[in-house]
């Protein structure tokens, strides 16, 4: 469940009033080690001695991002024990046409013709048309539209070219609709949106 952005600023505001009125006190506050073994961290406070030597390791680092400056990282410019040259080609090679996961027969030279083709461009712009440059999903108006095939080019051989099979999609919309999982980012589709 999630709460409404006006249940979630009641319950800021609760909490908050709750801290003020002495009501809530943040669990760790004042206490050490020895009264509490949540605590693991360090509490007390450091020397002038210990300031310093922190102090004086932190210049001139950018603290949080250690590769950032200051730090050269143990590998670099070193050949990587595993991953050479040659072992990066035998990878593409055992990986790649037949063998590869999602080889569908060699499809892809005559995908390539087809989908160049002026049919194919023809039939593009005829959804585009009826529909009136439209995304059908989230109805952005504007460039970068697609033409979507409602039944899978790939297996609908006889439907690659007819009108009724596509629709016009944002570039966006058209993503998701292939990758549900990965999404657009959108909670909710906006009227225009930058594709
Ligand atoms: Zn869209």
């Amino acid at each position: 469940m999630k709460h409404s952005a006006e249940t979630r600023r009641k319950i800021s505001e609760a909490v908050q009033r709750a801290y003020d009125e002495k009501r809530l006190v943040p669990w760790a506050k004042g206490k050490t080690k020895a009264d509490d073994p949540r605590i693991t961290g360090f509490t007390g406070k450091h020397t002038d001695k210990t300031k310093a030597k922190i102090s004086a390791n932190r210049k001139g680092k950018c603290i949080g991002n250690q590769n950032a400056t200051g730090h050269t990282p143990h590998n670099k410019n070193k050949p990587h024990p595993v991953h050479t040259a040659k072992w990066r080609k035998a990878v593409s090679k055992a990986n790649s046409g037949p063998n590869h996961w999602n080889w569908k027969g060699g499809i892809t030279a005559e995908n390539r013709l087809m989908r160049s083709s002026t049919k194919h461009k023809e039939w593009s712009s005829a959804v585009l048309r009826r529909d009136r440059w439209t995304c059908q999903k989230c109805g952005y108006k504007g460039r970068a539209l697609i033409a979507h095939h409602l039944k899978p080019w790939a297996k609908h051989r006889s439907l690659r070219f007819d009108v009724s099979n596509g629709q016009t999609l944002c570039r966006s919309c058209h993503c998701e609709t292939h990758n549900p999982r990965l999404g657009t980012g959108k909670s909710k589709p906006p009227k225009r949106h930058s594709v």
